[in-house]
């Protein structure tokens, strides 16, 4: 495979065109959109009319004019085509790590209320070590205040590590780290069978493979807006509950919003039905039009095959990159550590063994114009580079440019530099 096949793959590729949907500097290679999505150069447009016009002719009138108030849930409706989720089951608000904390405390009250408020002996959240430390996080605050108690488990031991103490099991689909992905339909399955719940952080997953909430039978999940959903820095997250727990779906976050009858300005609160109770407060909503335009560029896919499309091409794309990698860097030591299973999401990572500093070859990959990022990990020896790979807008080319970059870098010690060498506040 050189470069004139990869440049082959691409004019053959029946997605190629979905990236002129985006505005990328020319030149620059860009495999980071699992942290970041691109622009959608539809919301450049679509902010300056949010702005100019709606906002500034239309005034507070727009709330109604220009449907700023059910943004959240057409964003949502749209969204939930993308996870197997079905209209009026998904709303967008706030972050993931709020979403993830109004769903989770919605989740152990359902187990509370099973057990007739009484302290249970189904007391713990289970969830992996390797999760995405937010999750974690949050998981060990609201654990503190219910009075549960959170386990963690290696990642291959999750469905072993269930038992009838299991309330709630909380993982992320697609691990940041390792790119591996849990079988969601097995892990429900066997949650199911042990009485607990299931909380699902969608990060990494949704935009970039099919997801079926209700064909795999999770319970509750969360996601993020600003990764393959395209939807701009700090995008608002999204939410969603199983239709069978709505009805008794409590949320701790009160707010306005979430109240059946807003305009009504009671004193009591009253949860609205569903998943709106979900929404606390106002949305931000020139961040829901970017969102909204970003979203829009995954269903532009529909007509070429929708989403099983853009996994197979993602599936293509990591497996030329893991190939391309073994074949050209590891005799520098480069070891992937992300599945050559298909049990895996959109992002590859791996580690480089010997003496250098991991964090420093990223960056000097990055001065060749390639952009990936780097996680750290509890020691330096268990740092990884990691690059994501976009369907909507990454090509075969730009893998084969990644990976001739990464082998010059390593092959000439180029990362060995005091320019490359200190880390800056985000990696
Ligand atoms: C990116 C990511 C988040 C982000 O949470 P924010 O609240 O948006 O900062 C949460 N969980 C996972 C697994 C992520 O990958």
């Amino acid at each position: 495979m050189n470069r004139n096949d990869c440049a082959a793959l691409d004019a053959a590729d029946p997605l190629a065109s979905l990236r002129e949907q985006f505005t990328l500097p020319a030149e620059l290679i860009y495999l980071d959109g699992n942290s970041l999505g691109a622009l959608p150069k539809a919301a450049a447009l679509a902010l300056q009319c949010a702005t100019l016009q709606q906002w500034g002719d239309g005034l507070i009138r727009s709330w109604n004019d220009a449907g700023w108030i059910d943004l959240p849930n057409r964003l949502g409706d749209k969204i939930a085509t993308l996870i197997g989720g079905k209209a009026g089951e998904v709303v967008c608000a706030d972050s993931t790590s709020i979403n993830l904390y109004k769903v989770l405390f919605a989740a152990l009250q359902i187990q509370l209320a099973h057990a007739g408020g009484q302290t249970s002996t189904r007391n713990v959240v289970l969830s992996e070590r390797e999760n995405f430390p937010t999750d974690l996080y949050i998981a060990q605050s609201l654990c503190t205040q219910l009075g549960f108690e959170l386990r963690l488990c290696e990642s291959e031991s999750v469905k072993q590590s269930m038992d009838s103490s299991t309330a709630v099991v909380m993982l992320t689909h697609v691990n940041y780290r390792s790119g591996a992905a849990h079988d969601m339909a097995q892990i429900n399955a066997q949650a199911a069978r042990a009485g607990a719940l299931t909380v699902w952080d969608l990060a990494h997953s949704a935009g970039a493979m099919p997801i079926g909430l209700h064909a795999d039978g999770a319970d509750f999940a969360v996601g993020c807006g600003y990764k393959y959903l395209n939807g701009g820095p700090g995008a608002p997250a999204f939410v969603w509950a199983h239709p069978k727990h709505h009805a008794r779906l409590a949320q701790p976050l009160t707010g306005w919003l979430g109240h059946a009858q807003p305009f009504d300005f009671a004193a009591q609160y009253q949860p609205a039905a569903g998943v709106q109770r979900l929404v606390c407060g106002t949305p931000p909503v020139l961040s829901m039009v970017a969102l909204d335009c970003g979203v829009d560029t995954l269903l532009a896919a529909q007509p070429f095959g929708g989403m099983p499309a853009l996994r197979q091409k993602s599936l293509a794309l990591t497996q030329l990159f893991m190939q391309l990698l073994r074949a050209r860097c590891a005799q520098y030591g480069v070891r992937i550590v992300t599945p050559m299973t298909e049990h895996r999401g959109s992002h590859v990572s791996f580690a480089i063994d010997g003496e250098l500093d991991r964090y420093a070859v990223m960056q000097a990959v990055i001065a060749r114009g390639v952009i990936g990022d780097f996680r750290a990990g509890g020691t330096p020896a268990d740092g990884l580079l990691r690059f994501g790979f976009a369907p909507l807008y990454n090509r075969f080319e730009d893998v084969w440019l990644a990976v001739d970059a990464i082998a010059d870098v390593l092959q000439n010690a180029s990362w060995n530099d005091a320019r490359y060498l200190s880390r800056a506040t985000v990696t």
